[in-house]
């Protein structure tokens, strides 16, 4: 129910807890948060409330600058920390605001092809799509733009990739997506409250763009892949 996204200079755990502690208002049942440290995708996932998320990163710490975190409000899979977010296949961790409607044509789709599940949700399609795309040989950028182009429904989503310690990809279609702007440091956060700690300077996805981020760059495109831009806006928010 909420995404948060860090590309920074700082240890990403506490800023994506801290972000998502400021989406608690939309509502959850679990959390999770991934990060990349040494180039290696780790993840952490708790039921109930944030403390329990922070109290497992505690005794059990996940450490690097980058990385993405999640509140889920279940739609699809119970609410359980096998099917909190981010979910993984292979090099791909992602986070899921909203309903991917067509997954179950997408899983039987899959299935066919001898993919496995380990969730009962939605949103582990996304990962499992643009996984097997990136085992074709596509890029995480590649495999992403197609894994966009075969899913139906509401949703904003965020990106991180095994190896990639530079690198978010964002989408967003139905569900709103800003794009924060640090200096030297990025940030992705379902809306702008999120984010505001971090900078108040902010880049809003339009529906159907997706995003392309570095700690030094963003690259927007829009469903049909062309390049466009999006202007900073400056929001002033009351933290
Ligand atoms: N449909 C996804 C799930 O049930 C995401 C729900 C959400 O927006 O938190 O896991």
């Amino acid at each position: 129910c909420g995404i948060v996204g860090v590309l920074g200079d700082h240890e990403a755990a506490p800023l994506l807890v801290e972000a998502l502690k400021r989406l608690e208002y939309r509502g959850y049942d679990s959390a999770g948060i991934a990060t990349i440290h040494d180039g290696k995708l780790k993840r952490r996932r708790a039921v109930g409330k944030l403390v329990n998320l922070s109290d497992l990163l505690v005794h059990d710490p996940l450490a690097g600058k980058a990385g993405i975190g999640h509140t889920r409000w279940a739609t699809h899979g119970a609410p359980t920390t096998g099917n909190a977010h981010p979910h993984r296949a292979g090099p791909v961790a992602v986070v899921h605001n909203g309903i991917i409607e067509n997954f179950r044509e997408l899983r039987a789709e899959m299935a066919g092809e001898g993919i496995e599940f380990q969730t009962e949700t939605d949103t582990e399609t996304v990962a499992l799509l643009t996984h097997h795309y990136i085992e074709q040989g596509d890029s995480p950028r590649e495999a992403v733009q197609k894994t966009l182009s075969r899913l139906d429904g509401a949703f904003a989503l965020c990106f991180l990739f095994d190896g990639e310690d530079d690198l978010l990809i964002a989408a967003r279609k139905g569900s709103p997506l800003a794009i924060g702007h640090g200096d030297g440091e990025m940030y992705v956060g379902s809306d702008a409250i999120a984010l505001a700690p971090m900078t108040t300077r902010i880049t809003y996805l339009e529906e159907g763009d997706w995003a392309v981020i570095t700690r030094n760059s963003v690259e927007i495109r829009d469903a049909d892949g062309q390049q466009v831009y999006r202007p900073i806006k400056t929001v002033n928010i009351d933290s």
